[in-house]
């Protein structure tokens, strides 16, 4: 802002003064305040000087002026100008401004997205923190110094070598501080402190605590120690002769030369001096003895980090896992949308920022220490240090510096990581392994996105034993590699210990909460009528970005876009995705799984015994961003785990080949002795295998020899027939009946020989019959569109619970799912869908028929795919039940887990009914017609013609073609029957005829 002072400046003549730092002209401010506690101000005056030749914009913005002049002549300063331009005519010319400060606002609310980071300044009877434009201040580096006149009882801290103390008058004391180094900016911070102070290797350590914290000040100190130790040597000399610990009434984690200010919270958390306290020291080398040319972009925080946060956890054999969190964070929280260059990061105001400018940043530090070497990297910090004391330094100098200690251009490292965006993703393709006489060889192929970077790709080859470490640069969209081995690996892992900046594969991102957070489409579902309860909750994650949906209201394009925040594990909906979630300790609980639907997306269930406290909970929830669940009791934490996710990206080079052995191979009978106890035993069969029938009422019958109280569950009865079923076991109706109640041709359809032993066996003793199916419509209309198309009507016959999260089931279904030639992966979400869903609902009422039944031992007979490896039924009915079961197979692969016993019976024929040979149509009701002939038919032989309707067969009536399948399954080949049919004449009208057919 410009004024009319400056044109009178403008007049002034160019004799000028000027102050000399290190063979620089430097300005000078002389600022000496008075801070009135209760008045919440301060008065003061600040004297400027500047270097011949120089101007200077001053800042007055946010003081009141009482009076300026230029060697005592006056300057009129009108209120609200907020900017004079300082230009010297002569060579001792001294600015004065005399001027007051109001500071009552109440400053310092958290900010849970910048923790640390608090704007404005405060004075009140508990405390000054004076950081923010509190004088008159004009840019870039100043000398300052410093007297303030504050109450006897506080003691006070500001960027100094040497802090000198006097009485004023009784209640007063003087502090006079002195820096004799250029500085940007200058702090005072003051407050009823008491004073521990210590000396190291010559540095004298200050603890400034609050009385209420004083029994923290010496462990603060002793850290302080030990952590300059370890600093001077990587670094060299701590450059200032005091450092202080000065505990803070706002909540700041800053670092100032020769002190760090902690928030009071901060100080008392257990943790800090074993983080953070080491990082603010770490900044005394970078950022208070070599600052920070902003205009350049800051590297301080990557660097601090790097050498502090991330070493901290180097040291304790953790640093692995450290960068596999910076990742984490990076890929959660920034997206192509949001990220921008590390050259353009100044400082942090939010996740974004910080995961740009810390996590990549200390990433970049890490690449570079590994391309450049261990020692030539400490060397290089140690020049960039001797080089750029006391001045403002860039990116630019961080390179100089490394060059010229390497030798090495470096221009491509850091244009690729300040200049670049985005981040690599690596892969590993066309995998061949040979032997080559006594040694084996490795090729495959490296490759990286469209996107090219120089990289150098460790890669470990793992061995049946032992293991071999190889790098390989590449700069290229795809490199061939080749290596000799003494073996075949039996897997492949690139940068197991993430030394790269580098996008993660799925298998290695766990579900974490941050990804929740920085998803850029997150929905807040409201559960199904309980739109009331959660408006509290509801409102404060639309603040956080979320978008509101009614549980009922969401549909599979939501589930495929988006992440989720459910506030309650007994939604429906949530059942519908992962069964019931596991109940956990505690009176609040985050869970976050991934979205079975959407591989970048994640679903976080919230758990909690009232809703009341769910709105203090939620806000911690952004804390705890690294890990998969929380639980809380009395607002506690009391638990954190992040769920399990691969080490490097991982690729195995085959199946283990597997062997049984065969002096184990075991009869039916021992199987059978050994599957006994259970009370769930699984048979899996091929539906037209009859020797698989076989083994299923052998097993039937050897159980029921000793226990009498068993049930038999099948699959090829659906629900809704559970009446017709009963009635038969019952003995209150005939097969004839019961295969036509049940619509057993209709919906099962497979020759009924196939599975009337057993059932003839649970009728003759009485042995319940579960119908475990589903309509077959449900299944086929929600493989077809999804669940979401289910009516109301269709939602009331599928299970609430569905559990979608066994991504290796999917991988199985998956593979089927291609053999049949279908690609969309739209359609494999609903095959998908399907066949879960129809698992879930045999599971289901398997498990309600147990819950009645809670003595019978059931046996369940189902086609394999519904069995094989648990994952179809077992494992659901376990979920709802935590029964065990046993697993037998019919025939099949012998593959680890598949089931509990497999058994290899020799084919037999099922006893096959024989066949009329013609094919029929129910056109009309009760009327079933012939519409054709098989060849050599025995209908067509014994004179039975087209359009002949079939009135019966012997003496039964034939009503439907359900009726000749029944008839038809106690005859025998040879057989000869009598067909009486309706046949139209032409002019005669139609005539009944019978006719003798030999089957
Ligand atoms: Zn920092």
């Amino acid at each position: 802002m410009y004024t009319a002072l400056k044109f009178s400046l403008l007049m002034l003549s160019l004799f000028l003064y000027g102050i000399s730092f290190a063979g620089e002209d430097i300005p000078l401010n002389k600022i000496d305040i008075q801070v009135d506690l209760e008045g919440h101000k301060i008065t003061g005056t600040s004297r400027i000087s500047l270097p011949s030749k120089h101007t200077a914009n001053v800042a007055l913005s946010g003081l009141k002026v009482i009076a300026a002049s230029i060697n005592d002549r006056p300057l009129v300063i009108g209120p609200g100008i907020t900017m004079i331009t300082f230009r010297p005519e002569t060579a001792d010319e001294v600015l004065m401004i005399e001027y007051e400060a109001e500071f009552r606002a109440s400053v310092g609310t958290y900010n849970s997205k910048n923790p640390g980071v608090v704007e404005g300044n405060l004075i009140n009877p508990d405390g000054v923190v004076l950081i923010d434009k509190w004088y008159p201040a004009i840019d870039g580096l100043s000398l300052f110094s410093l007297t303030a006149i504050l109450p006897r009882e506080f003691e006070a801290v500001s960027e100094a070598e040497e802090i000198l103390i006097r009485d004023k008058t009784g209640t007063d004391r003087e502090f006079s501080f002195v820096f004799p180094h250029p500085v940007r900016n200058i702090s005072l911070i003051a407050g009823r402190y008491l004073i521990l102070k210590d000396t190291f290797n010559e540095t004298e350590i200050f603890a400034y605590f609050l009385p209420e914290d004083k029994g923290l000040a010496k462990t603060y100190i002793e850290y302080a120690g030990k952590y300059l130790n370890m600093y001077e040597k990587l670094l060299g000399r701590y450059p200032f002769k005091r450092f202080s610990i000065v505990e803070n009434i706002l909540p700041t984690g800053y670092a100032m030369p020769t002190f760090t200010l902690l928030g009071r919270d901060v100080v008392r958390l257990p943790f800090i001096v074993e983080t953070s306290l080491g990082h603010e020291i770490l900044h005394q080398w970078f950022g208070c003895l070599v600052y920070i040319d902003y205009e350049s972009g800051n590297w301080s925080e990557g660097l601090t980090t790097y050498l502090a946060d991330h070493m901290y956890r180097e040291l304790k054999g953790t640093g692995w896992d450290y960068r596999k969190q910076a990742l984490i964070s990076f890929q959660s929280y920034v997206r192509p949308e949001n990220e921008f260059p590390l050259k353009s990061f100044t400082g942090r105001t939010g996740r974004v920022s910080a995961a740009i400018g810390y996590n990549k940043s200390a990433m970049v530090f890490h690449m570079l220490k590994n391309q450049v070497g261990e020692e030539t990297f400490y060397r290089s910090l140690g020049l960039f240090i001797k080089k750029n004391k006391f001045r403002s330094a860039s990116w630019s100098d961080i390179r100089d510096a490394f060059e010229s200690v390497s030798g090495e251009d470096l221009g491509w490292f850091f244009s690729q990581w300040l200049e670049g965006k985005g981040m690599p993703k690596i892969g590993l393709r066309k995998l061949e392994m040979k032997y080559t006489g006594s040694k084996a060889s490795v090729r495959f192929e490296l490759f990286q996105g469209a996107e090219t970077y120089k990289l150098s790709i460790p890669l470990l080859l793992r061995f049946r034993d032992g293991w071999m470490r190889r790098n390989f640069v590449i700069d290229e969209e795809s490199t061939v590699v080749e290596i000799e081995t003494e073996e075949l690996p039996v897997e492949l892992v690139i940068d197991d210990s993430y030394d790269l900046f580098r996008r993660l594969s799925d298998k290695e991102f766990p579900p974490v909460i941050s990804r929740l957070l920085g998803d850029k489409k997150k929905i807040f579902v409201i559960p199904r009528g309980k739109a009331g309860e959660y408006a509290p909750l509801a409102d404060y994650f639309k603040k956080e970005g979320f978008m509101d949906k009614k549980e009922e209201e969401i549909k599979y394009d939501d589930i495929k876009s988006s992440s989720f925040v459910v506030p309650d594990a007994e939604t429906g909906w949530v059942k519908r995705l992962f069964g019931e979630i596991e109940s956990q300790e505690g009176d609040f609980r985050v869970t976050v799984k991934n979205n079975p639907l959407n591989s970048r997306g994640v679903i976080a269930v919230l758990d909690s015994v009232s809703t009341d406290d769910m709105t203090g909970y939620v806000r911690r929830i952004p804390h705890y961003g690294r890990y998969s669940f929380i639980a809380f009791r009395n607002g506690k934490n009391i638990m954190k785990s992040v769920d399990g996710s691969d080490r490097g990206i991982r690729l195995k080079t085959g199946k283990e080949v597997l062997g049984i052995e065969i002096p184990r191979v075991l009869s039916i009978f021992d199987i059978i002795k050994k599957v006994s106890g259970r009370q769930i035993i699984y048979i899996g069969e091929s539906h037209t295998r009859f020797e698989h029938h076989r083994t299923q009422i052998e097993v039937i019958r050897e159980l029921y020899k000793s226990n009498k109280n068993i049930a038999i569950g099948m699959e090829m009865f659906q629900k809704p027939f559970q009446q017709a079923l009963d009635d038969y076991i019952a003995g209150r109706t005939n097969e004839k009946v019961f295969l036509k109640k049940t619509e057993y041709f209709k919906h099962w359809g497979f020759d009924y020989n196939l599975y009337r032993e057993i059932l003839l066996f649970a009728r003759a003793n009485k042995i319940p019959v579960i119908a475990l199916n589903i309509s077959k419509k449900i299944v086929s209309k929600v493989a077809r569109a999804g669940i979401d198309a289910l009516t109301e009507e269709e939602l009331q016959e599928v299970p609430e619970e569905i559990d979608l999260s066994n991504m290796e089931y999917r991988k199985r279904l998956k593979k089927i799912f291609k053999m049949h030639g279908n690609s969309s992966d739209r359609n494999f979400d609903f095959f998908y869908e399907a066949q879960v869903l129809w698992d879930e609902s045999m599971a289901h009422n398997l498990d309600e028929f147990i819950r009645k039944n809670p003595e019978r031992q059931v046996i369940v007979i189902a086609g394999a795919g519904h069995i094989t490896f648990g994952s179809g039924i077992p494992a659901r009915a376990f979920r709802l039940n935590n029964i065990e079961y046993s697993i037998i197979l019919n025939d099949g692969a012998v593959e680890r887990d598949i089931a509990d016993f497999i058994l290899f019976p020799s084919a037999v024929n099922a006893p096959e009914s024989p066949e009329l040979m013609v094919v029929l149509s129910e056109e009309e009701e009760g009327k079933v017609k012939i519409v054709g002939f098989a060849r050599d038919s025995v209908s067509q032989t014994a004179g039975l013609k087209i359009d002949d309707v079939v009135l019966s067969l012997d003496d039964t009536k034939i009503r439907s073609v359900d009726d000749i399948r029944i008839f038809l399954l106690d005859q025998r080949k040879g057989d000869e029957i009598t067909v009486k049919v309706s046949r139209r004449r032409f002019l005669f009208g139609s005539a009944v005829m019978e006719f003798k057919v030999t089957l």
